[in-house]
């Protein structure tokens, strides 16, 4: 992955399966279950499917039970960001990629020490660099 983000509809179809377009720049979500990065359990980095940007540290995951990657906290305070989402009927906090603004998933206030936090991720927005050695 390089610096250079796609801009247009055209090129991020160019760049990325069905479903990761779907989710990512049409705010879908996954279906709970689906994702083989949920039940990931290595040491690593999650990254972002779009444009590459470390998002999330596998010290950070935790087993919600939810069927989707969950984590505390993101790797870094400003690598993701948050939007109001107030579809279906919900009041619920988005969580998107800061650099390419792409869909991760939503942020609740019922996740495990020490944050309290609850970032429910599809995991098709996200990509696993296992840790070295
Ligand atoms: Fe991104």
């Amino acid at each position: 992955m390089t610096d250079d983000v796609p801009k247009t509809e055209t090129e991020w179809k160019g760049c990325l399966t069905p479903e990761q377009f779907r989710v990512l720049r049409e705010h879908g979500t996954e279906r709970a279950f689906t994702s083989p990065l949920d039940g990931e359990k290595r040491q690593g980095t999650f990254r972002c499917a779009g444009c590459g940007l470390d998002l999330f540290s596998s010290e950070a995951k935790f087993n919600s039970g939810t069927g989707w990657p969950s984590f505390f906290a993101p790797i870094a305070e400003d690598a993701v960001a948050t939007t109001e989402d107030n579809s279906y009927g919900m009041r619920r906090v988005e969580v998107h990629c800061r650099r390419c603004g792409g869909h991760l998933g939503h942020v609740f206030p019922d996740g495990p020490k020490p944050t309290g936090l609850r970032y429910c991720m599809n995991g098709v927005s996200l990509t696993f660099e296992p840790k070295e050695g």
